[in-house]
């Protein structure tokens, strides 16, 4: 993993505004100031020593190759749970937590994690990541930026000779993608310690039929007689934990603000509600004698809008995705509808009541139109999570003094750290991405916006490592 450092890209990155002066950089100067190591502007010939160098050349690389295991052609990339791709990325990412130096862990389901030895090993570490699982035809950014970035923010620590206090980690997190089992942020939520995931998975299969043990057996996890229960972390078992992500929405870059600090990651619940009228023919059954299922699920529909928009906040927000009618003719009278619908929220109470209320409506629909509802599921109701105020000043400090202006931003989609917000004190770093593109091919991140991320991403992780 060597590379020679061209001497314009160091000379750029100071012109670049990424120095607040000439003769010093924020990132030497504060971890000067906090660690006591020596922040001495080097020459050029020693210019792979400067702390502020992101190795944009090689993460790029790095994306680039990564992007290469998977299902699909190029640029669109697919990668799905313990597939040969799968297997291949992690043996990927393992060989650059070596070369990072780091020791490398893997737990029962495959969670990866590289570990840099802080000098007090007993205390609670610092810890970084994201997943590098990948949707079918998504994009080579979400995900993976939060973990090459992890891994390049810990070289450029090295390169500046940085020794941490609080052990860092990067944390490659399983399946955070529900493609293949049907469960979102698989590995996270179980290191959240998640007994009903640990008993539900028993049961779990793919679309082949194919058991999630057997799956986590092929790719060398989850070996006979291993507890699952091994995976989950105690509360505490980490200082902090930071992400960098891709926004996965086009503010950033409309507004041409560089970071943004999450202050909270907004949580869906998800629920499948199913009616049952009488059906019939089209012509033959007069207005007054149907029980129309179909009509059932778009009464229902607009009033997943109306309980959604009574909340007041514009933080609450609603969507049915899927509305199926059976038999699905025109000519027919649905006898059957099934619908789906996703409520979101910052605010758990203010979603739950929205959750309540669609459930309420759903009742009453039924009975005025005379149809049965034989279904209302909640699927799942995460709650949502909020940033650590002391994590969330220390990327704000990291932002000023390098001279990036941020924005704090509300997290729309969920993360792994949503889950490990619930064992660790949590933050996240957003950058742009082009016009907020993501689970497409055309996803993409320009790598000055990612270098931008990495040394907000390092400078946080410094300062956490040593406090
Ligand atoms: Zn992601």
């Amino acid at each position: 993993m060597a590379s020679v450092v061209p001497c314009f890209i160091v000379f750029s990155l100071i012109l670049s505004g990424v120095a607040a002066h000439i003769y010093g950089d924020p990132i030497a100067e504060t971890m000067a100031a906090v660690s006591g190591y020596p922040s001495e502007p080097t020459s050029c010939s020693e210019n792979h020593h400067q702390p502020l160098f992101v190795d944009r050349e090689s993460l790029q690389r790095q994306i680039d190759e990564l992007s290469q295991f998977s299902d699909a052609p190029s640029p669109a990339v697919t990668r799905v749970l313990y597939s040969e791709n799968d297997i291949s990325a992690r043996r990927y990412i393992k060989d650059l937590m070596r070369h990072s130096g780091l020791s490398v862990r893997e737990d029962a389901v495959g969670n990866i994690f590289g570990r840099w030895e802080g000098s007090e090993p007993e205390l609670a570490g610092v810890a970084t990541g994201s997943h590098i699982d990948a949707i079918p035809y998504s994009g080579k950014y979400d995900g993976v930026v939060g973990v090459l970035g992890a891994l390049e923010a810990i070289n450029m620590l090295r390169r500046w000779g940085f020794q941490p206090k609080r052990s860092l980690e990067v944390i490659m997190f399983t399946s955070e993608e529900p493609t293949r089992f049907g469960i979102s942020c698989l590995g996270s939520r179980l290191m959240a310690g998640s007994e009903a995931l640990a008993e539900a998975l028993k049961v779990t299969f793919d679309s082949q039929n194919m058991s999630f043990f057997d799956a986590a057996k092929f790719a060398g996890y989850a070996n006979d007689g291993q507890d699952i229960s091994t995976v989950f972390l105690k509360k505490g078992s980490y200082f902090a934990f930071l992400e960098l992500h891709i926004e996965q929405g086009p503010i950033l870059e409309e507004e041409g603000v560089p970071i943004a600090i999450v202050t909270a990651i907004a949580a869906p619940a998800s629920m499948k509600v199913e009616f049952k009228g009488n059906g019939g023919h089209a012509g033959a059954v007069l207005m007054p004698a149907r029980n129309d299922a179909g009509l059932a699920a778009a009464e229902l529909a607009l009033a997943v809008e109306k309980h959604v928009l009574e909340s007041g906040s514009l933080d609450t927000v609603g969507t049915v995705g899927i509305i199926e009618l059976h038999p699905g003719a025109v000519n027919s009278i649905p006898s059957k509808s099934h619908v789906e619908i996703d409520a979101r929220d910052i605010d758990e109470k203010r979603r739950n009541i929205v959750v309540n209320k669609i459930r309420q409506s759903a009742m009453d629909i039924a009975t005025k139109r005379g149809v049965v509802l034989s279904e209302f599921n909640v699927v799942n109701q995460d709650p949502p999570a909020q940033s650590d105020e002391s994590i969330i000043k220390a990327m704000a400090n990291a932002s000023e003094q390098l001279n990036l202006n941020y924005k704090r931003m509300i997290s729309r989609a969920y993360h792994d750290s949503l889950f490990m917000a619930r064992i660790s004190p949590m933050g996240m770093i957003f950058i742009p991405c082009y016009k907020g593109y993501s689970h497409t091919p055309e996803e993409y991140a320009a790598i000055d916006d990612i270098a931008n991320g990495v040394k907000v991403l390092a400078l946080t992780l410094s300062k956490l490592s040593l406090s």
